[in-house]
């Protein structure tokens, strides 16, 4: 496992090769080498948990067995692996699987169309598809979505460093508040239901409204049940589309394979990638409900759309779903991952509030200097986190739904760690550090 070359001096030797685009690994420097369920490790050696877990696209920890053994059997009888969108025994497993397994038994009806492999590929054809329908051009988007960055995506994405890359003019969205973005005191659901429906308020009835349920990218931020049916019902009445983006609250990250199935809305259409395959193999779907699938054939096309090893791996991870031991684990995981926020939330209630549901958590720290060197002092300690949100202000925790209740409290102790170490030095909470 140790390789001489990678051990010598890892970063001079390739950040001169690579972009200065490069992110993630601007902040941790390890080169990583092998990884199992939560843990990764370096090619020196040293351990890491993963709550950060290729931010959602690896729901089930790294390298989970019966998922690589399903993939190692496939390779080894020469399974085909890239087949445009002819059928084959992979890609026919995995629609029967999931519809079996995820669909039928949620009552949702929807066809499934497989698109390029990653998320803003899945975004780009159901923002196509949507226009189509409803010969509308205009869509709504909200603040503090993220989408992804090609154009069309980006064109829907909030954050405005993201949206300068673009270098292009970026249109057709109309920017409206999400739950809450107002404050608690402020419905935004009323405040769109006027803007959409007044014929003088300058906003024409758009093509879709695009949203996420769980604002992964922009800081945690949740939409309340009633806002999305509210929003949801709105749009029935306005001839929009509601395309929910699961991409990365989806795949059971909230705690429900859908973030949005125990709300009683049944989105037009839906966008699933980053944990899709369940192995960190490039996948994405959009489903559609049947009435909705007027593409005509071929009209939208790409290279990649549906490798088998990613069907392969897919399909194996839907067997999760109908695991008792990992709904159980998942919802102990949920419990006390919420336990730990709130305690900690608790100790400073004016600098710190909790973020997000399920298994997508956050904790907002007031400024994106301090999260960041939580974040710092986390991967210090052993732990790999990141921040999201506009301003970078929220330390987000994304462990493997399937994590152990060990390394669940040993991540938990190295992170009150973090968090005490950098509450200390900005001169607050100090009391933070007992952990209890
Ligand atoms: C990650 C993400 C995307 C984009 O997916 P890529 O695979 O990075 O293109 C889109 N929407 C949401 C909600 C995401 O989290």
């Amino acid at each position: 496992m140790k390789d001489k070359i990678i051990r010598i001096r890892p970063t001079e030797l390739t950040d001169g090769l690579e972009s200065e685009v490069r992110w993630y690994s601007r902040r941790m420097s390890a080169v990583l080498s092998r990884a199992k369920g939560a843990k990764v490790w370096d090619a020196a050696g040293a351990e890491y948990i993963d709550f950060l877990t290729g931010c959602g696209a690896l729901n089930y920890g790294h390298n989970p067995d019966p998922l690589k053994r399903a993939l190692l059997d496939y390779i080894e009888m020469d399974g085909i692996v890239s087949t445009l969108d002819l059928r084959t025994k992979a890609r026919a497993e995995f629609m029967i699987g999931f519809e079996e397994t995820i669909l039928r038994p949620r009552k949702l009806q929807y066809k499934m169309m497989f698109p390029g492999p990653t998320g803003t590929n899945a975004v780009e054809a159901a923002l196509k598809l949507a226009r189509k329908v409803t010969r509308r051009t205009n869509v709504v988007a909200f603040t503090n979505a993220f989408h992804g960055v090609t154009l069309g995506s980006l064109a829907v994405t909030a954050n405005r460093a993201k949206r300068a890359g673009a270098g292009v003019p970026l249109g057709q969205t109309t920017w409206l508040p999400y739950d809450g973005y107002f404050g608690p005191s402020v419905d935004t659901a009323d405040l769109i239901a006027q803007m959409v429906q007044d014929p003088g308020s300058g906003i024409d009835p758009p093509a879709a409204f695009l949203l996420e349920t769980v604002q992964g990218e922009g800081g945690g931020l949740c939409a309340s049940a009633g806002w999305l049916r509210r929003l949801c019902k709105l749009a029935r009445d306005i001839g929009s589309l509601v395309i929910i983006d699961d991409i990365q609250a989806g795949c059971g990250r909230t705690g429900t394979f859908f973030s949005f199935e125990d709300i009683g809305v049944e989105p037009d259409l839906v966008c699933l990638s980053k944990s899709l395959s369940g192995y960190g193999l490039a996948l994405s779907m959009v489903l559609m409900r049947p009435e909705h699938d007027v593409w005509a054939p071929g009209e939208h096309n790409g290279t990649f759309r549906g490798q088998n090893h990613a069907f392969v791996t897919a399909r194996a991870a839907l067997a999760y779903w109908r695991d008792e031991t990992f709904l159980r684990r998942l919802a102990d995981a949920i419990e006390t991952l919420d336990a730990w926020i709130a305690r900690l939330v608790a100790s400073d209630p004016s600098r710190w509030s909790a973020r997000g549901r399920g298994l997508l958590r956050g904790v907002a720290c007031g400024d994106g200097e301090f999260a960041a060197r939580v974040c710092h002092e986390a991967y210090q300690a052993g732990v790999l986190v990141e921040t999201s949100g506009a301003k970078g202000d929220v330390v987000k925790f994304l462990p493997p739904l399937n994590v152990s209740a060990e390394d669940m409290d040993d991540a938990l102790g190295r992170l009150d760690g973090a968090f005490a170490l950098v509450a200390n030095d900005y001169g607050r909470g100090a009391e933070l550090a007992s952990g209890d």
